[in-house]
């Protein structure tokens, strides 16, 4: 049995393929086998909306592979060990994060046949990058680029060459998508109604990406007013889609016709992307103390915020962050995108923490704040991108500075900078007229 959770794609998935080979050495079948479960931390409806349409793709090409799929709900520790009850091996995808980790675990030790955990979601194995958390992208760069060219291959996809597996219990539909999702019992928020979950979307999305921006990536990837980077971490999130193959995808798009894997100054900003900043938070998720909590925040970082008030504490609060109503437009734009589309620019993400640090009564309330927005709203959010992103706003992965007022030694970023960058009013006008038609634009946009 393979129990898809972190790689949620029917082809081009790595714990599948070996799931597929091991069921073909021994010419016995093989299920699939999905679980929706409520507790899952900070999951809301939005994030299962997303998630059920990639399940949709996934049940159709499983369907075209042969393979049954089971989709259950309930607890992951109850239902998966049911279901492998008849199992010989059991095949799962590998999990950076702590709480993913100790699932693992746990569903490990109640389960009677052997069990296997496959890294699909990270170019390379974590294990092998570092035994420990790495300082920073340039520590962890020169891991990468040694180990890139023996794991950046293309997978092979076997046939399922026994009979069909006979999963020991029944499933739930997947027709009525909203009625599912009330089951669960999750908290409610509107769906991101401009992306749509699933490997077939995601492969869309990464063949626009390839044809229209990424030759200009490296020039253009931190104008918010412009659509140049990929907008693929969501389906990176879920799983929909594998960072080897995007990262192939695109190095074979580069070299053209002549065939083979090429470079260039839009591929190689997009990979230094893609593969080291991702790869550096998924490091971190696997070996930084304190991870998700502020004490992951550099010790250097951490004296230096606690030395620096914010005057701005009593000016701004929570509740005006959160309702988009500060005194920052381009800001305000910032996190009505992130609240109805479920999305921020890249570049945007870091100037949004620093505001927030720079309004909040201490940097403890804006780490708390942020990582809450982070995984609420956003659809990549609950991601180790998330979690490094947010504490990368308090100087992880960072460097100090001249000192500045509230930010101490931590980077600082102004709205003069964001100016400079590309053009606000043009970045608000775009989220304005991308709001549905029934949804008021905030006052102060
Ligand atoms: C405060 C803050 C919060 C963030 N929250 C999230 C989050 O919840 N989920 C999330 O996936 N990313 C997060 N990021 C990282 C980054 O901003 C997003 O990955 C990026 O904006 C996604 O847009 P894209 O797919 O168009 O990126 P592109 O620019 O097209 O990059 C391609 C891919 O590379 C990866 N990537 C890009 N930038 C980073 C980065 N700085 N660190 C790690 N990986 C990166 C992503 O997987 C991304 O999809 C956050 C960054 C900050 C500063």
């Amino acid at each position: 049995m393979y129990w898809m959770q972190r790689s949620q794609r029917g082809w081009n998935n790595p714990a599948l393929a070996l799931a597929l080979e091991l069921a073909n050495e021994r010419r016995s079948g093989l299920w699939v086998l999905c679980v929706l479960d409520g507790q899952y931390p900070e999951a809301n409806s939005r994030h299962f909306t997303f998630l059920l349409e990639g399940l949709l793709d996934v049940r159709a090409a499983l369907q075209e592979r042969g393979i049954p799929l089971v989709v259950r709900t309930g607890s992951f520790l109850t239902e998966v060990p049911a279901a492998a009850a008849g199992a010989g091996i059991l095949v799962c995808d590998e999990h950076p994060e702590p709480f993913g980790r100790a699932l693992r675990s746990a569903v490990g030790a109640r389960v009677d046949c052997a069990a296997l955990a496959v890294e699909g979601d990270a170019v390379l194995p974590p294990a092998l990058l570092a035994d420990h958390a790495h300082i920073g992208a340039r520590t962890i760069r020169p891991a990468v680029h040694r180990l890139l060219q023996e794991f950046l291959q293309p997978l092979a996809e076997p046939d399922l060459i026994g009979p069909a597996g006979s999963p020991p219990r029944e499933g739930v539909e997947l027709a009525d998508i909203g009625a599912l999702i009330r089951r669960l019992g999750v908290p409610e928020l509107a769906p991101a109604r401009q992306l749509h979950g699933g490997q077939t979307a995601a492969r869309s999305r990464l063949r626009f990406f390839i044809e229209n921006h990424m030759e200009g990536y490296a020039d253009n990837h931190h104008r918010a007013d412009l659509e140049v980077s990929s907008g693929l971490s969501a389906w990176l999130h879920f799983g929909h889609l594998g960072p080897t193959e995007v990262a192939l995808a695109c190095m074979r798009s580069a070299a053209g016709a002549g065939g083979g894997l090429s470079s260039g100054p839009g591929l190689d900003a997009f990979l230094e992307q893609l593969i080291v900043r991702r790869e550096l938070a998924i490091n971190a998720a696997c070996f930084l103390p304190g991870y998700g909590t502020p004490a992951m925040v550099p010790s250097w970082a951490q004296k230096t915020l606690d030395e620096h008030a914010s005057p701005w504490g009593d000016v701004v609060s929570e509740a005006m962050m959160e309702a988009c109503d500060t005194p920052d437009p381009v800001w305000n734009a910032a996190m009505t995108d992130m609240k109805v589309h479920g999305t921020m620019h890249n570049y945007l993400r870091m100037y949004w923490g620093k505001q927030v640090l720079l309004w909040s009564s201490g940097w403890r309330e804006a780490f708390a704040s942020l990582l809450r927005w982070n995984n609420r709203y956003f659809l990549d959010g609950r991601d180790p991108n998330g979690t490094i992103g947010v504490a990368w706003v308090f100087g992880l992965h960072d460097r100090p500075f001249g000192r500045r007022p509230v930010f101490g030694a931590v980077r600082s970023m102004t709205p003069k900078g964001l100016a400079r960058k590309f053009d606000t009013l043009a970045y608000i006008r775009k989220v304005e007229e991308s709001l549905p038609h029934d949804q008021a634009p905030p006052d102060r946009l």
